[in-house]
């Protein structure tokens, strides 16, 4: 794969913060890498800060579950990731948040005055997080704790964290075992391996040479095997290049760069594959687009 970043930005730097440029985020729909780069870029300048006012603008795809006067005076420890979700832990309970299609999250000491497509803010001592999301698929929704149903209904059915040592390569295989269903569409549900998202998975099949419509009761070990080791090399180099771009394009004290490595079949129907030549078809599964090489990937 090639590690050519594209740092999706609409102009040059457009406003500044502290001196230092912020800049307009082309928007698309983050994964996995995406959420973790963006839990680093403020997980740890937000940690011990407390919440001094919570604001809410329009509605966005669940409640806030609480009352934001409510939230002041609390304690942001940590900012834990899971799946897709960003989990805020404060003294009494925790926020969660999910970006959803469109969402971004900024931290600074100063943001610019909030904007249309803001709609969440949480003031606290250490700067302002504050929640960007045109399509509004995002959510703040607050929890006592983990075992509540609210938060269980968010995250119970979560698979295995696809970079944790619970990813086990032989677990993988005997969950997959048990599944008809096309692979691709076993992966975007989540509950045997969570975060590998439509761009991730179409590139780990690839990566793997499987064809995204096998049932995946049919993977041999082998393949299970070489889709496990792709999944996690297509998510590693795309935390990697998350990483760099993150030091190299995004404002320290503001909003994150998303960024995607340049994909083998991802978005590239009709284009030739970059291994063999072949030309890139593309089929639909659920809701989705599936795009695959017809001759590198046969199994
Ligand atoms: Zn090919």
């Amino acid at each position: 794969m090639v590690a050519r970043v594209k740092a999706r930005r609409q102009g040059s730097p457009s406003e500044h913060d502290n001196g230092r440029p912020v800049f307009q985020l082309h928007l698309l729909m983050p994964e996995l890498p995406e959420v973790e780069v963006t839990r680093l870029s403020f997980a740890g300048r937000i940690a011990g800060a407390r919440i001094e006012s919570a604001w809410l603008g329009k509605p966005l795809r669940w409640p806030l579950g609480i009352d934001p006067g409510a939230l002041r005076g609390q304690t942001v420890q940590r900012v834990r990731r899971r799946g897709k979700y960003l989990l805020l832990d404060l003294d009494a309970g925790l926020l969660l948040i999910h970006l959803g299609m469109s969402g971004s999250l900024a931290f600074a000491t100063v943001l610019p005055p909030a904007g249309m497509h803001d709609h969440f803010e949480l003031a606290t001592s250490h700067g302002c997080l504050r929640l960007h999301d045109p399509r509004r698929f995002g959510a703040v929704v607050w929890a006592g704790s983990e075992a509540d149903p609210v938060a269980r209904k968010l995250l119970g059915r979560l698979g295995v964290e696809p970079l944790g040592d619970a990813f086990d390569p032989l677990a993988f295989w005997q969950a997959l075992r048990a599944r008809r269903a096309a692979i691709k569409q076993v992966l975007l549900a989540g509950d045997i391996v969570v975060g590998v998202g439509n761009i991730y998975a179409s590139e780990a099949l690839f990566a793997a040479g499987i064809r995204p419509t096998l049932s995946a009761a049919r993977l041999s070990r082998v393949r299970s095997e070489r889709l496990h080791g792709a999944i996690r090399g297509v998510l590693t180099r795309a935390l990697e290049q998350g990483g760099s771009t993150l030091r190299d394009f995004s404002s320290a004290e503001g909003k994150t760069g998303y960024f995607q490595l340049e994909a083998m079949v991802y978005d590239r129907a009709g284009q030739p594959c970059r291994v063999c030549g072949s030309t890139i078809l593309s089929l639909r599964q659920g809701q989705r687009s599936t795009y695959y090489c017809p001759q590198c990937q046969t199994a």
